[in-house]
């Protein structure tokens, strides 16, 4: 087994960027995804989103929505995608 901290701790999904420099660890992200694409690390003072199952993202972009801090953000072909369908 990997050690919590040895785990990947940016990343992305085809839709959406993660950049856990700039996460405050709230947690909305992880509440607002409905498919379990996003989860936590909290493990002392290393606390921060991370992405753990990047293949299940539908790009509804809500955890980008919810993310006050910027650390989330579509990229550039969902915004078109979604735009334009
Ligand atoms: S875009 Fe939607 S499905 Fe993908 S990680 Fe964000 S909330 Fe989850
Ligand atoms: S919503 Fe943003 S700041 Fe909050 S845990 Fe998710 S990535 Fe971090």
């Amino acid at each position: 087994m990997v050690p919590l901290f040895f785990h990947s701790e940016s990343g992305e999904t085809r839709f959406v960027l993660l950049n856990k420099a700039l996460c405050e660890a709230c947690w909305d992200c992880v509440e607002k995804c409905h498919r379990q694409v996003i989860d936590k690390i909290d493990f002392w003072f290393h606390r921060h989103a991370r992405i753990v199952a990047p293949d299940l993202c539908t790009g509804c972009l809500k955890c980008v929505k919810a993310c006050a801090s910027g650390a989330l953000t579509a990229k550039t072909q969902a915004i078109r995608m979604l735009t334009e369908h």
